[in-house]
């Protein structure tokens, strides 16, 4: 990929810190640095795939796999009331960060709609 690292590719190759939280192959899980709830983990891909909206169908498998995770994290960290996973995309979606990510967010009561 060209052009300049964003912050989480700078995170994949540790030039930045992160509280890590899981890491294999295929993936990371870092603690967001401005929780939205008590528990707020990103989960991505090593991977660089800008959002969803630039995945491809090579990449089905690392995209399951991501939510394998994010429900291995949720069962360690014991969020049994209930959690929620967010990806943001593009502008609309509000993403600021172009590397696919989803959150993990739980340890409090959630609204609908989502702002
Ligand atoms: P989004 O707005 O969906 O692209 O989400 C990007 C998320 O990355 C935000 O929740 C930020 O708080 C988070 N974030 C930005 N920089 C860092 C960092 N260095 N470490 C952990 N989380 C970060």
């Amino acid at each position: 990929m060209t052009g300049t690292k964003t912050i989480f590719k700078k995170i994949i190759d540790r030039e930045i810190p992160a509280r890590i939280v899981y890491e294999d192959e295929l993936s990371l899980a870092f603690y967001d640095v401005a929780p939205q709830a008590p528990v707020h983990v990103l989960v991505i891909p090593k991977r660089e795939i800008p959002s969803l909206a630039a995945a491809t169908e090579s990449d089905q498998q690392v995209l399951g796999h991501l939510l394998w995770v994010i429900k291995k994290i949720a069962d360690d960290l014991k969020l049994d009331q209930g959690y929620r996973v967010v990806t943001n995309i593009g502008q609309d979606g509000g993403q600021s960060v172009h590397h696919l990510h989803f959150h993990l967010l739980g340890g409090r009561q959630m609204k609908w709609p989502p702002g």
